[in-house]
């Protein structure tokens, strides 16, 4: 009986594992017509400066809609297009179409809204991103100051030399660089010295989940003190409701995101909420 059990949880197992496996390779190898075939669309996530809530900018988050594997979370197939050396091309593509955008965007509302457009690990270990992120801005004619390029703590640290240089490149070119996720990897803030960084993200889960002993406020506000000693400004992610709102704002955070304040949207209904939202100085 127990043999008849283990060849069942066996055979359980096996059939996860090849349907992960074709699943997966299904995903690499239509990952290589994606572009050509226009599968890839942004969505923007409305960023808020939390003192006056009034919109600043937005994060471009990539979405993909695959005709038989529906909509592809870009967490699902950015670790494929890394290993499979389709990330130089496909964040390229980001880079331009959030550029063009945002350009058109400021244009068409009168607004001088900011940009952030996620790099990859990947991305950052090679320099033809600073070639790429330089072409984009002449391109269309956007201010460098309007796009902020977001970096996870791992990719910076997983090759600090390597990451400092080309960050150090990208920074003359005189966008703004943030760290992305912060609090969920290597969590320090002494490794930052190394790295022009202008922006520091909090992660949802940061917000949300705080350690035993001392209230989340206080440990909140005292790494946002901290960041600010250091010269970073300061964004909370993940903001889901009201409570959230009111903490970060307690905290000092700059700006925040959240689905409370908004979730992103396609750059078609972008335009009307920017119009509404945006306050007049
Ligand atoms: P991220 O850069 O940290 O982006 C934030 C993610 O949290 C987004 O998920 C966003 O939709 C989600 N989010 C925003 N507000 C809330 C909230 O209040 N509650 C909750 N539960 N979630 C919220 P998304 O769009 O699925 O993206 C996942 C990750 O994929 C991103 O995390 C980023 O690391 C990566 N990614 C997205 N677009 C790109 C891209 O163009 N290039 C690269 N390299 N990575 C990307
Ligand atoms: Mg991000
Ligand atoms: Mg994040
Ligand atoms: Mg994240």
């Amino acid at each position: 009986h127990a043999k008849a059990t283990d060849t069942n949880r066996y055979m359980f197992f096996e059939r996860l594992m090849n349907e992960q496996a074709t699943r997966h390779m299904l995903i690499k190898s239509a990952l290589r017509r994606a572009l050509d075939r226009n599968e890839f669309v942004l969505h923007y996530q409305p960023r808020v400066t939390l003192k006056t809530m009034s919109i600043c900018g937005m994060e471009a988050l990539i979405r993909w809609d695959h005709p038989d594997l529906g909509m592809i979370s870009p967490a699902e197939f950015i670790p494929i297009a890394e290993d499979s050396g389709l990330i130089g091309a496909i964040g390229h593509w980001v880079l331009d179409e959030a550029c063009r955008h945002t350009r058109h965007l400021n244009e068409t509302t009168d607004c001088r809204l900011s940009v952030s457009v996620n790099l990859s690990a990947q991305q950052l270990r090679d320099a033809e991103v600073v070639t790429q992120v330089a072409e984009v801005l002449e391109k269309w004619q956007l201010p460098a100051e309007l796009l902020e390029l977001e970096l996870t703590e791992t990719a910076l640290v997983k090759d600090m030399d390597r990451s400092a240089d080309v960050l150090k490149k990208l920074k003359s070119l005189g966008v703004l660089l943030s760290v992305d996720d912060f609090g969920t990897g290597y969590s320090g803030l002494s490794y930052l010295k190394r790295f022009p960084m202008d922006i520091l993200k909090l992660d949802r889960s940061f917000i949300t989940q705080q350690p035993e002993g001392i209230t989340g406020h206080e440990f909140i506000k005292a790494l946002v003190d901290m960041a600010h000693a250091l010269k970073l400004s300061v964004v909370a992610e993940g903001i889901e409701n009201k409570d959230l709102l009111r903490l970060v704002q307690e905290c000092a955070c700059d700006e925040g995101q959240g689905y409370y304040l908004s979730k992103p949207m396609p750059f078609s209904s972008l335009k009307e909420f920017v119009l509404k939202h945006h306050n007049v100085e």
